[in-house]
């Protein structure tokens, strides 16, 4: 390796990870994972998972990933369901929301300063759509109601699709989103990864600064994008989205490729 990107990557006090592809792989973590997060509280280092999955409540991540052994508190996972949350919450307390996303969604949303529409609503302050599985024609309907009628569009997350194993894939967030915008011509603002607003909510909690911070994830688009877009170290897993020629191809290129999130504990071994 670099002998610069090592030196960088040995300062490195904060680590962003992705979930899926880069620490498990559906439900069994990837070889080396337990040890690298295991190897990084020894060293200080501040760890906090980043999801984009706005389908599941940080509670049912911190069960997930503590049943496969990692030491994790709420302080260590942050969903961009808690996000959007803090987001709107900030820029409009006590704004009227419908969601287009799950119960879990509803629930995370409605613990910050927001108010929850039912039914079907004659106007909203936002609109929010997260990743939702449980998707009904009649949600996006009373969406674009509201779009066509000026509310704020928020969405939780980018991502097209989500990986169910198999080299299978689900519509995701972004694909949601793009019916809605086909059918109003109108483009949501999304929160998740690639945009910094994570990082600011980071900054909200503990001082980030961005020498010392580093993403680990496997998907160029969103992980990589992040690293690029808050100007931190970025690192690319082989074990999940991303291969070396996609990496070629993509405008937004990580500082260091490894094979696997476990070959980083050699270059952490003093
Ligand atoms: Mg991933």
């Amino acid at each position: 390796m670099d002998p610069k990107i090592l030196e960088r990557l040995r300062k490195i006090s904060l680590f962003l990870l992705d979930l899926d592809g880069t620490v498990y792989l559906g439900d069994e973590p990837i070889p080396g994972a337990l040890e690298f997060i295991r190897r990084l509280k020894e060293r200080g280092c501040r760890y906090v998972f980043l999801t984009n999955n706005s389908s599941r409540s940080l509670s049912n991540y911190l069960t997930k990933i503590s049943g496969m052994g990692f030491p994790v508190t709420e302080e260590n996972i942050l969903t961009s369901g808690q996000v959007t949350g803090w987001y709107l919450a900030a820029k409009q307390p006590g704004a009227s929301v419908y969601v287009v996303g799950t119960e879990s969604l509803r629930r995370e949303l409605s613990s910050y300063d927001l108010r929850m529409l039912d039914g079907v609503p004659d106007r909203a302050d936002y609109v929010v759509a997260g990743f939702d599985t449980e998707l009904t024609y009649n949600k996006l309907r009373v969406a674009g109601d509201l779009l066509a009628e000026g509310a704020g569009f928020i969405a939780t997350n980018p991502d097209l699709v989500c990986p169910i194993g198999g080299a299978r894939y689900i519509p995701d967030c972004g694909s949601i989103c793009t019916m809605l915008e086909n059918a109003t011509g109108r483009q949501p603002m999304f929160i998740g990864k690639p945009h910094t607003k994570l990082i600011d909510y980071l900054r909200s909690r503990f001082p980030v600064s961005t020498a010392t911070t580093a993403m680990i994830g496997d998907r160029l688009y969103t992980d990589i994008a992040l690293g690029c877009n808050a100007s931190i170290m970025s690192i690319c897993t082989l074990t999940g989205e991303a291969d070396r020629k996609a990496i070629e191809r993509s405008p937004y290129k990580p500082d260091l490729v490894v094979a696997s999130i476990g070959e980083l504990n050699g270059y952490l071994q003093e």
